[in-house]
């Protein structure tokens, strides 16, 4: 018998839509150059099997709603008694923590930046999100990791700044470092995922 919460996984399954482009690396230290992939994905990056997803957590680390709350629902309690022992996280930031019963080993928290109209500083601090991440990472050994679209739920922040945001700071980072083999930028719904594409079609 299927019951609501196959018939949901299986939605959500048949939702889940790739887009994926090709970055060359031009950072050549004598090897060949690398061949890096950064996807587009549609879907809940709880269910992902990569290295390490990103939570776009609150300051203190102790939960939350949005992708926060699912990450802590789906990682299990052993997740929030790590994340009391890391005295919080202040925004631009990131921290990371095993990823308990998620698929994904790693959770990298980051605190993305409340919206305030764009003039205090939430563009530099958004950027600051995913290169702090991006070099716990690569700290990590880690070789694929999932984004959520940062601060753009509950902290009002619009999709296309952020989106523009995220995929210029995971280039530049994929051009001048090595360890990092694949970026999955996760859209939840379909209108961040079009915003996603239509940003990268603009950048690239
Ligand atoms: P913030 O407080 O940083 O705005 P939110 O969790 O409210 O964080 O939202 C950040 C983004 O994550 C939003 O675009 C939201 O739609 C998205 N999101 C919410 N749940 C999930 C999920 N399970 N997987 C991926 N993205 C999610």
């Amino acid at each position: 018998m299927i019951n609501n919460g196959h018939l949901l996984l299986i939605f959500q399954r048949l939702q889940a839509i790739h887009a994926d482009w090709m970055l060359e690396n031009t950072h050549n230290n004598g090897e060949a150059n690398m061949i890096k992939q950064t996807s587009v994905f549609q879907g809940d990056i709880t269910q992902l099997q990569v290295d390490a997803i990103v939570n776009a957590a609150k300051n203190s680390l102790l939960g939350g709603g949005g992708v926060d709350g699912a990450i802590h629902r789906a990682a299990g309690p052993e997740l929030l008694a790590e994340c009391r022992q890391l005295n919080g996280c202040a925004t631009g930031e990131a921290k990371i923590t095993k990823g308990y019963q998620l698929r994904a080993k790693w959770v990298i928290h980051t605190v993305g930046p409340i919206w305030y109209g764009g003039n205090q500083g939430e563009d530099e601090m958004l950027a600051k999100c995913y290169r702090n991440s991006l070099a716990v990472a690569e700290q990590y050994q880690i070789k694929s990791i999932a984004f959520p679209a940062i601060s753009t739920g509950v902290y009002g922040f619009p999709m296309e700044r952020a989106s523009k945001i995220a995929i210029t700071e995971v280039n530049k980072f994929l051009h001048s470092h090595q360890s990092i083999e694949q970026v999955i930028f996760v859209c939840f719904g379909q209108s961040a995922y079009d915003c996603y594409l239509k940003v990268i079609r603009e950048l690239t």
